[in-house]
């Protein structure tokens, strides 16, 4: 028998899916060299069946007649992921999520909200903005994405210098590990109980099991909000303005410095590199942080700038021209998140520009910074290519990636932010992690899945 008769034979009908539009659909996640190798005619095959589980019964079925026959088993959000962490094989498996959809509680008293893995971001916001409440994760995608997929990936959110990143929100994670056992991990608001085993799923990225059920704790919304801009001269004097304003003390969650080219495209009224922040919280604590830095900025020579820029990017930061758009015109495009302490952070900025502004047909090489820390924040650089020639596309795209990967390792910064590792990073691993660091995950991936089933190819080297 093989694995698509047996799961079609242990499951409800309708939860294994073999038709051709289910299959197509779901081959790949958001990365652009899916999307470039379909347009080639070079993509990547339909998995052999999809699995729509409607309980955590059936994953934990699904995973174990996986392990059983060593079927490839690819576990799938909603495929927003962009550096390749979906991809199926003629052989594989697809464990799409997305029927485990419930919001199974909200508690407004401890301020947490329990729901499926499946649940979209948006619609898990909403359910809990209803009550007055926040997740207080937003990143871009959240219409486009799920809990589950956030944990998976370790994802961040626009407003994440205040309200941290999906580690600092999450309470609890329920998985199917891949021996097919259901394991909760996190009871309380905090533990000193061994290692934080959420952690093994943090970033996991469908390898070491499959996330069913996330627990996030919540916020009441914000009483007050204000926005400030002010324009820099330089990325470097943007830079130790961010570090005067979180190392004094102040949280804006939003704030975002970009390069000259970039704040170009920000705003018709942004100049310099502009550092944009939205500021949240009891109206005296606004209005103080408002004050201070405006105070902060005069003293330290940046320029005023129109809060219209702020409250424009409020109003259009979750729009994402799709990559039909830039494919068609012959360009290969991305974004590359990493960071850096503050004394590195500079020289990451300008050596990884700069070498990837001397790839032939290089049309952009710009970045912004969105997330910041006490000890250094995150740069997402962008960057745009024109090969002459088509079948040259892939090779300038992975050049670049190259190219920002090297560089921001070589002037001391982590190569990934919140993006994660997919197949794009993988070769990375060990200048990320050093060789033992590498041993120790392949020893964790081999002690849960020691049958090599879940997602292979991804996040592990060989
Ligand atoms: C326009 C756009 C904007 C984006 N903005 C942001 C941003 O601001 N911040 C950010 O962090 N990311 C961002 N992303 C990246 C992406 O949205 C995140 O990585 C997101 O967390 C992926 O969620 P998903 O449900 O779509 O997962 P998928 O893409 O389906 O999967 C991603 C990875 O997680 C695994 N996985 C998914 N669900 C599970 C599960 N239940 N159990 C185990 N493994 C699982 C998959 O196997 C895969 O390896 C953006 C992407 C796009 C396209």
């Amino acid at each position: 028998m093989t694995v698509v008769e047996a799961l079609t034979h242990a499951l409800d009908a309708d939860r294994v899916r073999v038709d051709a539009d289910a299959r197509s659909a779901r081959r790949h996640d958001y990365w652009m060299v899916s999307s470039l190798r379909d347009r080639q005619g070079r993509g990547a095959p339909m998995p052999a069946c999809v699995v729509r589980p409607a309980s955590v019964a059936d994953v934990q079925t699904t995973v174990r007649l996986c392990a059983a026959h060593g079927a490839a088993l690819v576990p799938f959000g909603q495929g927003s992921g962009v550096v390749g962490g979906v991809i199926a094989g003629p052989e594989t498996v697809l464990l799409d999520l997305g029927a485990l959809n419930r919001v199974r509680e909200i508690d407004p008293v401890n301020l947490t909200a329990r729901f499926d893995a499946g649940v979209n971001g948006l619609v898990a916001e909403e359910a809990v903005a209803a009550l007055g409440l926040t997740i207080g994760h937003w990143p871009q995608s959240i219409a486009l994405s799920t809990v589950g997929g956030w944990i998976a990936t370790r994802a961040s959110g626009q407003f994440s210098t205040a309200y941290g990143n999906i580690e600092d929100i999450v309470y609890a994670v329920e998985a199917v590990l891949p021996s097919g056992d259901l394991v909760t991990l996190g009871r309380g608001p905090r533990a000193a109980a061994g290692p934080d085993l959420r952690h093994v799923m943090l970033g996991s990225e469908g390898t070491l099991g499959v996330i069913t059920g996330v627990t996030l704790s919540l916020r009441r919304k914000a009483a007050a909000q204000a926005v400030t801009a002010f324009a820099a001269k330089t990325m470097q004097a943007g830079f130790d303005f961010q570090r005067e304003i979180v190392q004094t003390g102040w949280r804006p969650p939003v704030m975002r410095q970009y390069d000259e080219r970039e704040s170009g495209r920000l705003h018709a009224d942004a100049r310099d590199c502009a550092v944009i922040m939205v500021h949240e919280g009891p109206a005296s604590l606004v209005a103080a942080e408002v004050e201070a830095v405006t105070t902060l900025a005069a003293e330290m020579g940046l320029a005023p700038l129109p809060p219209a820029i702020v409250e424009h990017w409020l109003g259009h930061r979750n729009h994402v021209p799709g990559w039909d758009q830039i494919l068609d015109r012959g360009i290969v495009a991305d974004t590359v998140e990493v960071s850096a302490p503050w004394d590195r952070i500079g020289a990451v900025y300008d050596a990884a520009t700069r070498s990837v502004s001397e790839i032939p047909g290089c049309l952009a090489a710009s970045a912004h910074s969105s997330h910041v820390y006490r000890s250094g924040l995150n740069l997402y650089f962008t960057f745009a290519i024109r090969p002459d020639a088509a079948q040259d596309m892939e090779a300038a795209y992975f050049e670049s990636w190259r190219r920002v990967m090297t560089e921001t390792a070589a002037a001391g910064g982590s190569l990934s932010h919140h993006h994660g590792i997919g197949r794009i990073r993988r070769d990375w691993m060990e200048t990320e992690l050093g060789a033992t660091g590498v041993t120790l995950l392949q020893t964790l991936k081999r002690a849960l899945d020691p049958a090599g089933v879940m997602n292979p190819g991804v996040l592990v080297p060989d």
